[in-house]
């Protein structure tokens, strides 16, 4: 890949994104899913507070520069992406590998981007609320009938 190639936006990119450095930079050429919350204790330590992240198919995120991409096993199902250089976190890349998580501070404005729920607030920090009345979901969202997100 030519360096003119390789800074060059596709044609139809829906997203742009960077780390602080822009050793790492990268373009969506598909949908984005709306923001999912999370507060895990795992993203809470990784980001520093909770995760607000979107997501697409694996196969729809292009690497543009990934030279101080990084990927770290935060557990035995997922890898998290972030920048060597400058510390951004980036990336959740779970095992299953339907979607890859984009992190949404990451990406440039405007993204367009809705949020749309809560997840593993049973782990949230105790020094914020929620109050946004978007669901709230204990772990992961429980897409049955017979289950409700907690509001
Ligand atoms: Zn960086
Ligand atoms: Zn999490």
């Amino acid at each position: 890949m030519s360096d003119a190639q390789s800074t060059e936006q596709s044609r139809g990119a829906s997203a742009l994104g960077r780390c602080l450095c822009t050793g790492v930079r990268f373009e969506v050429c598909g949908p984005l899913r709306p923001i999912v919350y999370c507060h895990c204790t795992l993203c809470r330590r990784a980001s520093g507070h909770f995760a607000a992240a979107t997501a697409c198919a694996p196969e729809k995120l292009r690497l543009i520069s990934a030279e101080s991409l990084r990927w770290y096993p935060s557990s035995e199902g997922a890898q998290r992406g972030f920048c060597g250089t400058c510390g951004s976190q980036l990336f959740w890349k779970p095992a299953h590998g339907r979607h890859i998580s984009i992190w949404a501070g990451a990406l440039d404005s405007p993204t367009g981007l809705g949020s749309a729920t809560h997840i593993f607030v049973a782990d949230k920090g105790d020094y914020y609320e929620i109050t946004d009345g978007l669901p709230q979901w204990p772990q992961w969202p429980q897409p049955t009938q017979s289950s409700s997100p907690r509001r």
